[in-house]
């Protein structure tokens, strides 16, 4: 099902009615966490008049950490429906458990797999009791095989609505958080139709690396990008190190526009 060679048109993916893939760019920006209900909507504002067309925030969080801030769960997704409600952005955030799917098919436009629950074969299996597309991305250490098999669980299960996401894999290197595997853009749209998106952000795990990464991305065929914007970064609950202020995201969009023509 995930296999280019019996569907050789790229798949386009509607999310609530914005198109990724075979030419559309989506273009996720948010915080890493739902932190309040005034921070979603003002970092959702400065997005949107960027250009974001759709809003990323963890209400869930999958901490290394049992001590970190775990997210604000059920009351961090009623924040990100009020700024849906607000700005217009479908949202996107993860599912971590099979016990919340039925509310997350109800409230959120593109349900996010995080990278440490891309082998969790049984959430994967439940992913087909929802036609919501769903964000997945490549485990930290996921060959593309393994990371494409990822995807035919959801498909096989019944939902065929799967957009990937690049997020950087683990390697000899510690200087950054993850490194970019910008290969996998083109060797993913040669094995599968599926559109391909990229994280740059926990990639590289520094907010200066962002802005090259993004780049880069786009310019090796990415369908869009998902990153973290912050208002404060230095008082983040969570990645603040990586997250791009609002001003530096908008000047970042300006000068995609030109590169994503180009490809
Ligand atoms: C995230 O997007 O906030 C996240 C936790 O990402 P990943 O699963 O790629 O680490
Ligand atoms: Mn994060």
């Amino acid at each position: 099902l995930v296999n280019r060679a019996f569907h050789p048109d790229d798949t386009i993916v509607d999310v609530s009615g914005v198109k990724v893939g075979g030419g559309h760019l989506a273009l996720i920006a948010g915080p890493c966490s739902v932190e309040s209900e005034e921070q979603v909507i003002e970092i959702a504002k400065a997005v949107k008049a960027s250009g974001a067309n759709m809003l990323r925030g963890g209400a869930f969080k999958p901490r290394t950490s049992p001590y970190s801030f775990q997210g604000l769960g059920l009351e961090g997704l009623e924040i990100l429906c009020a700024a849906r409600e607000e700005t217009g952005l479908p949202i996107v955030t993860e599912l971590m458990s099979p016990e919340y799917l039925e509310i997350f098919d109800e409230k959120v436009d593109l349900i996010q797999i995080g990278a440490r629950n891309m082998q969790n074969y049984d959430l994967l299996k439940q992913l087909g009791q929802t036609k919501r597309p769903i964000l997945l991305k490549r485990g930290l250490n996921a060959t593309y095989e393994e990371w494409m098999m990822s995807a035919e669980y959801i498909m096989a299960s019944g939902n065929p609505n799967v957009i990937l996401c690049e997020r950087g894999i683990r390697t000899f290197e510690t200087y950054t958080r993850n490194t970019l595997d910008l290969q996998s853009i083109p060797v993913v749209r040669k094995l599968s139709h599926l559109p391909v998106v990229v994280d740059p952000s926990h990639a590289g795990g520094k907010w200066w690396l962002v802005d090259p990464m993004a780049k880069a991305s786009i310019a090796a065929g990415a369908d869009g990008l998902i990153i973290e914007v912050h208002n404060s970064p230095e008082t983040a609950l969570c990645d603040g190190a990586q997250s791009l202020k609002p001003e530096k995201y908008d000047t970042l969009l300006k000068e995609i526009t030109g590169i994503a023509k180009a490809v």
